[in-house]
């Protein structure tokens, strides 16, 4: 038999990973605040749990999937004698800082703590396409990893608890970015009555060769500090970028989102990068702090 394994909390996110333990054949005790929300999942075989402390009770492995960590906080605060010598798996999504705040919250009470972030939404949960990012207490990870797999692919980050969450919010900063310009494009077009379902597959192989190129091509760049391009300079960025913004204002679409790039080109050619490719913007969001 599987090792048992506690799920707290079964919002939209919660109930597809208890629903995955449960198909891995892991015997899973749930909790949530709403209790009418276990229903489905007790059909399915889950174990009701009347408290979160009779939950974690119940297994050596409990993953957390709350809305904030503030309300992660809130629920196991009164719960760390409970939790002492158990491993906690919270992948609720937070930030690099939350996360290593509960690391320490978690060592200072005996607590094995793994911090995730679950790239995937609850559909694709325990399917090739899935895999949660996991940082922190490596000996709990290793010890709990055959059980995590039941939810999709997992990815180790580093011993730093805050990595998971910095991965994942940096993938996340890429796909904002896409959706911001897919949301520009449609509108763009829509402006001359243009249907978005005509336009899209241009959109897709378009934005899928330029992923191609430029995710790796500014990776090599950044890594080595090597800017100057023969694809498609500063300069030449910076003097067409406009007739987007223009464009924009002709069409009646809003340029809030793009005003933004014309000043991070304006400054890059007002700093000498004239001559570089776009991988120096990186470099030129980087604040010191
Ligand atoms: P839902 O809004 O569907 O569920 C939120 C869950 O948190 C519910 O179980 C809710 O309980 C519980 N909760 C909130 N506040 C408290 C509290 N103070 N005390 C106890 N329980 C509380 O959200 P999701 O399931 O979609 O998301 C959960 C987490 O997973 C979030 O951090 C989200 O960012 C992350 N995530 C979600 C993805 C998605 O696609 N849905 C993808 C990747 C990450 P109740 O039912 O009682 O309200």
């Amino acid at each position: 038999t599987r090792p048992p394994v506690t799920v707290l909390g079964l919002g939209l996110m919660g109930t597809a990973l208890a629903a995955a333990f449960l198909r891995a054949g892991h015997p899973t005790t749930v909790w949530n605040r709403t209790a009418s929300k276990t229903g489905p999942l007790v059909a399915q075989g889950a174990i009701p749990a009347d408290t979160p402390a009779e939950a974690i009770a119940a297994s050596p492995l409990t993953v957390v999937c709350l809305t904030t960590y503030d309300d992660v906080t809130a629920v196991l605060t009164p719960l760390t004698a409970t939790l002492a010598g158990r491993t906690l798996v919270n992948v609720t999504n937070g930030t690099p800082v939350q996360a290593r705040k509960s690391a320490a919250w978690a060592e200072e009470h005996g607590i094995a703590y793994v911090d995730g972030g679950i790239m995937a939404v609850p559909q694709m949960i325990a399917t090739p396409a899935a895999y949660v990012l996991y940082s922190g207490s490596q000996e709990a990870y290793d010890r709990h990893r055959t059980t995590l797999s039941a939810l999709g692919g997992t990815r180790w980050t580093g011993t730093d608890a805050g990595l998971a969450a910095l991965y994942d919010l940096s993938l996340l900063t890429g796909m904002y970015g896409m959706v911001m310009g897919v949301a520009q494009s449609y509108a763009l077009v829509r402006s001359e009555g243009i249907s978005a379902q005509d336009f899209a597959p241009l959109l897709e192989d378009w934005l899928n060769a330029m992923t191609a190129g430029i995710v790796p091509r500014t990776a090599e760049a950044v890594d080595s500090g090597r800017h100057l391009t023969d694809v498609s300079s500063i300069a030449a960025n910076q003097a067409a970028f406009p007739n987007l913004l223009h464009t924009f204002a002709d069409q009646g679409v809003r340029p809030d989102l793009f005003e933004p790039m014309r000043q991070l080109l304006d400054h890059a050619l007002s700093e000498g990068h004239a001559g570089d490719g776009l991988s120096r913007l990186v470099e030129l969001l980087a604040e010191p702090r």
